[in-house]
């Protein structure tokens, strides 16, 4: 059917209206219109690109933190992440864990998400893990960071009598004072509160179940923790690390051993413990991305925020890649 006088007549005048806004945009440097056939043929070499290996995507170092970032809080998955996890391993990028968990309880979680990182981030960076060749889920402490507890310890158990303890070892074990709900205590050992302080640590946690994340806060400010370094759990736990140690110091030993440059760098997390790995990416060209769910100054520490643990964030991250 040959068109209508009237549709040829409303095409010319769509045109003529084109020139005329293509006249009036002011010459500011920004704007680039592309002739059709200049188009087409950038079209056409970022297609040729995609295809030739040598300009493919380059690796990255993609860091997940594991409570409230790819776990929910009864310990479920968030939607899509064991997928978009393979589909960015695939791709050939490292995808690796910075968790504040000791290597106990983040094992489990490596076989859930069916990951095998060469390293593997513990104890908010105080321990840094590495597979041992040839096993898949074999893995040694590689890089161990400790401190003396115990002036914390005495500080501690001053401003917060009833709490209970539990101290991480340069071996990897562990001594609690009292049962810890929520806690996974494999292979820890029961002792008294005065034997906490026997060795160098890993890591001091402490639970007091009065106690809630803006007193935890408040304590540290009070007794002024300047010795170590510190970080609320979400469940509100006080978590003691070295002095200078974060989740950043364990993850930068893990750059710079598989080579990966800083600006290829990807964390993500929801807490206060990620924002040490959160400027560490940033300052050094690299992304950070903050759950939905996270606090404002979390959020605030991050570049850019996903959606909330529970409508799979991580997923959306990775997916964009
Ligand atoms: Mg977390």
């Amino acid at each position: 059917m040959s068109p209508e006088p009237g549709d040829l007549g409303r095409a010319t005048d769509d045109l003529e209206t084109d020139a005329h806004v293509e006249e009036a945009l002011p010459e500011t440097g920004e704007i680039e219109v592309e002739a059709p056939a200049e188009a087409a043929e950038l079209v056409d070499e970022l297609a040729r690109e995609t295809e030739r290996p040598d300009v493919a995507v380059a690796r990255m170092l993609i860091v997940l933190d594991i409570d409230g970032t790819v776990l929910l809080e009864d310990e479920s998955l968030s939607p899509g992440v064991v997928d978009a996890v393979a589909r960015a391993q695939d791709a050939g990028h490292e995808v690796m864990i910075a968790t504040g968990r000791s290597w106990e309880g983040t094992r489990g979680i490596l076989r859930v998400l069916e990951l095998a990182p060469e390293y593997v981030v513990c104890s908010n960076g105080a321990v840094v893990l590495r597979r041992v060749d040839g096993d898949e889920l074999l893995y040694d402490r590689w890089h161990v960071e400790t401190f003396d507890p115990r002036e914390v310890l005495r500080l501690l158990r001053e401003h917060l009598p009833e709490a209970r303890y539990l101290v991480e070892l340069p071996d990897g074990k562990r001594l609690y004072t009292e049962y810890l709900e929520d806690w996974n205590l494999v292979n820890a050992r029961r002792v008294p509160f005065e034997e906490l302080g026997a060795e160098r640590v890993c890591r001091v946690v402490v639970v007091s179940p009065e106690q809630d994340e803006h007193d935890y806060l408040e304590l540290v400010r009070e007794i002024g923790l300047h010795e170590v370094s510190y970080a609320v759990g979400w469940t509100a736990w006080l978590d003691i690390a070295p002095q200078g140690v974060d989740k950043s110091t364990g993850l930068e030993l893990v750059r710079t051993e598989l080579g990966i440059e800083p600006e290829h760098v990807l964390v993500i997390g929801d807490g206060r413990n990620d924002v040490g790995m959160f400027e560490w990416a940033r300052d050094h060209g690299g992304r950070a991305v903050a759950m939905a769910q996270g606090p404002q100054e979390v959020r605030d520490a991050a570049g850019e925020t996903t959606t909330s643990v529970h409508e799979g964030g991580v997923a959306a991250v990775l997916r964009a890649l």
